[in-house]
């Protein structure tokens, strides 16, 4: 039986990722902190009671957790999806930023260099590397210019320079997924996306009587995380599409819209008139922002036959009911 560890279990994606890794028929070590589990514990609540599903509880920046787990488990596959993972949070608490997204990284693949050397390693990058300021007609691709232009992006960028560090020196299988935008009816509330689901919801029904939120006019190539944990297990698992050698890949839909375009249509979906719900408000401003991020992901679906199910449409439909769902019954 296959063992896989994956932080940030508790997570849009992690939570995700371990349905589909049981699902495949794997033993899921899934880390996370006490106050987040009681905190997001919908997300789990499905695989915690899995007899091949163990949660333990600690903190991916523990060199001593981290080196127990590697050395006694030996996982066959290490998923890094815990994060410091707020854009504009990482404005205010930087080094915080630093310890969780790069030092971590470099922990983690050090002590797997040393203790388990045919462990792979999945890190959770992120299109927020690229900058957004000169992005192409057809979108990045994997030969791009790192830009980053927040302490979060500082980061993560960090982080995939070690990965493909230790791919090189060390011969180790370890893959950076570089990952446009993805939400889903278990993203947190703080997110764009969950947020303005939620809020015309929460208007439509109302609970308020506007939304505020920052700046509208980014433009984000926005997938399904359901979609987007299918292409990480497919990074580790390359032999399977007849290759052999670990890689870092774009995962994007290659299409998106501005955050306006999407708040105008779930406000649609709600029969709201958008200038009625949207309040800007002035604290939700970043020091410096992403302008534009779009992701051409044709290696990774060339390559590992990867294709995503959803739509930022279909995907932000299936958000507003389910909030919408959720609240009415409170
Ligand atoms: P979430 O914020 O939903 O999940 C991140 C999880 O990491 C949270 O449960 C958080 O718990 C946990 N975590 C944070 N710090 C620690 C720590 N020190 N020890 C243990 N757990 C910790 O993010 P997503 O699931 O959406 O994203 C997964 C990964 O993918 C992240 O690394 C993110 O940066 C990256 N990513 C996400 C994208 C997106 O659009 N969703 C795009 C590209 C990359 P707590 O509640 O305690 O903070």
């Amino acid at each position: 039986m296959k063992k896989a560890i994956i932080t940030g279990v508790a997570g849009q994606d992690g939570s995700y990722l371990s349905e589909l890794l049981i699902s495949k028929g794997y033993r899921v070590y899934g880390i996370s902190r006490r106050k987040s589990v009681n905190h997001r514990n919908p997300n789990i609540k499905k695989i915690l009671d899995n007899e091949r599903f163990t949660l333990i509880d600690g903190d991916l920046t523990d060199p001593t957790l981290m080196s127990r787990l590697i050395m006694d488990i030996k996982p066959h596959e290490f998923y890094n999806l815990g994060a410091q993972s707020h854009v504009g949070y990482s404005f205010k608490n930087p080094v915080d930023a630093f310890r969780t997204n790069a030092e971590s990284v470099i922990m983690h693949l050090s002590l797997i260099q040393q203790l388990s050397p045919y462990t792979r390693y999945y890190q959770a990058s992120t299109s927020e590397i690229l900058g957004g300021v000169n992005c192409p007609n057809e979108g990045y691709d994997e030969n791009f210019l790192p830009h980053p232009r927040s302490p979060y992006a500082v980061a993560k960028t960090a982080a995939h320079f070690a990965v493909k560090n230790y791919r090189e020196a060390y011969g180790l299988y370890c893959c950076s997924g570089i990952l446009f935008n993805h939400s889903s009816v278990r993203r947190g509330l703080d997110f764009a996306t969950r947020k303005i689901t939620n809020g015309v919801a929460k208007v439509k029904l109302g609970y308020q009587n506007s939304l505020k939120m920052g700046n509208l006019s980014a433009f984000r190539d926005e997938g399904c995380s359901k979609d987007y944990v299918d292409a990480m297990w497919r990074m580790l698992n390359q032999d399977r599409y007849h290759k052999s050698t670990p890689n870092d890949y774009i995962v994007s839909t290659g299409s998106g819209a501005t955050i306006e375009e999407m708040f105008k249509y779930v406000c649609d979906l709600a029969d709201l008139n958008f200038n009625d719900v949207y309040e800007l408000d002035e604290r939700f401003i970043r020091p410096s922002d992403v302008p534009y991020l779009l992701g051409n992901s044709s290696k990774i679906r060339s390559e590992l036959n990867w294709e995503p199910i959803y739509t930022w449409k279909t995907l932000l439909k299936e958000m507003y009911e389910s909030d919408y769902n959720q609240l009415i019954n409170i």
